[in-house]
């Protein structure tokens, strides 16, 4: 279920020329949320009345104004570890409860340049710890295509809204498939940019040398369209690379002559449910239909991805949460009476059990005794991952993968075993850990109506063959 039966460049369009209106379009997303969020709480929070304001200010511009904003009147929802303006910023944690943050996040604030209207903040697990949008302090989402069943995370919030039509689009963040894995369980696109496309300034940090902000939609042209508003050049975060993405008409198109498509042995292999197996194998005869070929590739390392992925992404956590005392930031307990014990109760009353148990992973990752066994072999392993990557892209242009071994699991199935949790990001977390970018596109459906995503990841700044790919898989799917 789309939110428009058009793209987001035509909505726009329309709207700028007057055939839809901004308020109503917003308005119709508020009523939306209204009615539908109950069943699936999606979001944490609800901007009615600054979107409206915001909506009919917009309406209100000269023509020849409104023409210019490649996102004029869209409405989109914030992932709630994205800093807002006077919206409040949770990070699905009560650590951050009270947060109401006094400035915009690099990419809302280009969103907004673009003419978007922030309709709402999302659920997500907890600081963006999780697969499941189970961990968040306030409450599970439930998936759209099966209400027993979690929507993906960590951005599942951000998915819902998309596939359920609440919203025409959305973003997420993404440190070890956050973007991807809820898109691919909720049957919409989204995409991982590469490593340093996306300002992080004013993302909640987890873990900084892998996490990613990303555009969330029911169409690959959307996507695109999304990517090229918040990839704006930014100083305020140093990694960011200076390298806004260009969208191009050329890389919406189904003739896809000499693609080559690159299949990684480990991924085809052991644990992938047949579920998954099949709505892929399909697509790539579709799409060898279409011209593409396909190569065997080797990713040799990727077996110690998960590994290394949560050897890192604890390490850089622990260090990333260590602001949160009750002092510098976040909830402060009334229990204690000495410094000490204030910092320990205000972390023991604000963190969650996933946060804690990553904290201290990290941080014994990281403790002086294991410090060469844990962390430093993790980041040399990280080293032999990307290398594999880069070999794989001199036969192909685009590899082709799973997004999860599964179509969604059913709520707190996972939730006692979290070892069974991390398992099943065994797809995504390589393309962070390589810095390169990745897209989930819905392939199929499984037989009870769940649905399979599809990944392609391409080299470090090539999204545009992402996308070519990604758009020719979604029309061959439909
Ligand atoms: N599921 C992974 C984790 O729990 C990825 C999370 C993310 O990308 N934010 O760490």
């Amino acid at each position: 279920m789309a939110f428009f039966n058009m793209t987001i460049a035509e909505a726009s369009q329309q709207m700028a020329n007057g055939s839809m209106r901004c308020v109503d379009e917003t308005g119709r997303a508020l009523s939306l949320i209204d009615a539908a969020d109950a069943g699936l709480h999606a979001f944490l929070s609800v901007n009615n009345n600054g979107a409206l304001r915001r909506a009919e200010a917009l309406d209100n511009l000269p023509v020849s104004e409104k023409k210019k904003l490649p996102l004029f009147g869209i409405p989109i929802a914030i992932k709630d570890n994205i800093c807002t303006k006077d919206i409040p910023t949770t990070c699905g944690s009560k650590m951050l409860e009270n947060f109401v943050p006094p400035y915009d996040a690099t990419v809302v604030e280009a969103l907004q340049n673009a003419g978007a209207v922030i309709v709402g903040k999302t659920n997500m697990d907890e600081f963006a710890m999780g697969s499941s949008t189970e961990s968040s302090a306030f409450g599970k989402t439930h998936n759209p295509a099966g209400k027993n069943h979690i929507p993906g995370g960590s951005s599942g919030g951000s998915a819902a809204a998309v596939a359920s039509g609440m919203v025409p689009a959305a973003l997420g963040s993404d440190t070890g498939g956050s973007i991807r894995q809820p898109c691919s369980h909720c049957g919409c696109a989204g995409l991982k940019p590469t490593y340093g496309r996306v300002s992080r300034y004013g993302l909640v940090a987890f873990a900084s040398s892998l996490d990613q902000i990303g555009p969330i939609a029911s169409d690959v042209r959307d996507i695109g369209r999304l990517l090229e508003a918040i990839s704006v050049a930014d100083e305020r975060d140093s990694t960011n690379a200076r390298k806004p993405y260009r969208d191009d008409p050329s890389y919406y198109s189904t003739d896809i002559p000499n693609l080559k498509i690159g299949l990684p042995r480990e991924y085809f292999g052991e644990g992938l449910s047949e579920t998954v197996r099949r709505p892929l194998a399909a697509l790539l005869d579709r799409m060898k239909g279409c011209g593409a070929e396909t190569v065997d590739v080797s990713l040799p390392n990727v077996n110690y991805a998960v590994a290394t992925y949560y050897i890192i992404c604890t390490a850089e956590a622990s260090s990333n949460l260590a602001r949160y005392d009750g002092v510098k930031y976040g909830h402060r307990s009334t229990a204690a009476s000495m410094l000490g014990d204030l910092y320990t109760q205000s972390r023991e009353e604000g963190f969650g059990n996933e946060v804690k148990r990553r904290i201290m992973i990290g941080t014994y990752v990281l403790s002086s005794g294991y410090y060469d066994a844990y962390y430093l072999k993790a980041a040399r392993v990280r080293t032999l991952i990307a290398r594999d990557f880069e070999q794989a892209f001199t036969a192909c242009d685009v590899i082709m993968s799973p997004v999860a071994p599964t179509p969604a699991f059913r709520i707190g199935e996972k939730t006692s075993d979290p070892l069974q949790m991390y398992l099943t990001d065994i797809y995504t977390v390589s393309a962070n850990l390589a810095g390169i970018p990745g897209i989930s596109v819905p392939a199929g459906r499984s037989p009870e109506g769940l649905p399979i995503g599809v990944q392609f990841m391409a080299r470090q700044w090539h999204e545009g063959t992402l996308l070519k790919a990604a758009f020719a898989a979604q029309q061959l799917s439909q």
